[in-house]
């Protein structure tokens, strides 16, 4: 298979359209009586990583679990999921059919090796801020956690997504960090480096949950695409939607910057999967 291919696949297999397709495709060459007993769990070939967004699909009006927490299913079968920086080794994935039938997957996390991320030169207070600071951002940070409790309807997680603005990319996601010399939490997203103004897209469609000024991430949107994925764009310039507002895909939500804990101008793109932070870039076209 070349690879241009072996990507769309990726991609296919990515948006669900592939593992529906070839249960469509077994379904043809089967006696419909065996349909009971086809799997109930369609999943990418590939297996999961540390970081990965996976889609999946069951047959409509099935129950989803992984490793007993209940997944959202949209009513055409479609669910979605995702696997932190420290998970694994294994997960088990669960579906039960509405006549009872119980199917269990057990999923191997691949592990990654992460990158070690010096930042000097960052204003002293960004890295051990004091108390009055503190309290902003503990306020800040109980915000995002009820906006990551979201668990929407919309099923735009598995319409694929786009770069939200191109350049070169300056800060992979789970890099260990060392900030002025003191090791710090990981890096969770996708830095590209931009110039200050530069167009930035919502990487997908989807709801504005969030749109403002935050500590560490200055001029902040945060995107809902459903079933707890959230994407998040940091440090802009501009910001140019409100809360509430439906975003087609490819729309404009503001203009990248420096605000925030930065030491340049670049766009931090985040993607989490309720609470669990994701890395957006193996979603993005090549
Ligand atoms: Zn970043």
């Amino acid at each position: 298979m070349n690879r241009l291919l072996h990507r769309r696949h990726a991609l296919l297999a990515l948006a669900g359209l592939l593992p529906a397709a070839c249960a469509e495709a077994q379904n043809q060459t089967q006696n419909p009586s065996q349909n009971a007993s086809a799997p109930l769990l369609d999943l990418p070939a590939q297996p999961p990583a540390q970081g990965a967004l996976v889609i999946g699909r069951t047959r409509p009006g099935s129950r989803v679990s992984l490793d007993g927490r209940a997944v959202s299913v949209a009513p055409d079968g479609r669910f979605a999921f995702g696997f932190g920086r420290e998970a694994g080794p294994e997960a088990a994935l669960t579906a039960t059919a509405p006549d009872g039938r119980t199917e269990t997957r057990r999923l191997s996390v691949a592990k990654r090796d992460w990158d070690i991320q010096r930042l000097n030169g960052l204003p002293p207070a960004m890295v051990s801020p004091d108390a009055k600071q503190l309290a902003r951002i503990n306020a800040e940070r109980a915000k995002l956690a009820e906006i990551r409790k979201l668990d929407s309807p919309l099923t735009f997680f598995a319409e694929g997504f786009d770069w939200p603005a191109r350049g070169r990319i300056s800060g992979v996601y789970g890099s260990q960090r060392i900030l002025n010399g003191e090791p710090r939490a990981p890096h969770l997203g996708l830095d590209v480096a931009v110039p200050t103004g530069t167009p930035c897209h919502t990487m997908g469609p989807g709801r504005v949950v969030l749109a403002e000024d935050l500590y560490f991430t200055g001029h902040t949107v945060l995107i809902d695409h459903g079933h707890g994925v959230v994407s998040l764009y940091a440090h802009l310039s501009a910001i140019d939607v409100r809360v509430g507002q439906m975003l087609p895909r490819g729309e404009r939500l503001g203009a990248t910057g420096a605000t925030g804990r930065v030491t340049g101008p670049h766009l931090h793109l985040g993607l989490n999967w309720f609470a669990t932070a994701l890395d957006p870039q193996p979603l993005l076209p090549g």
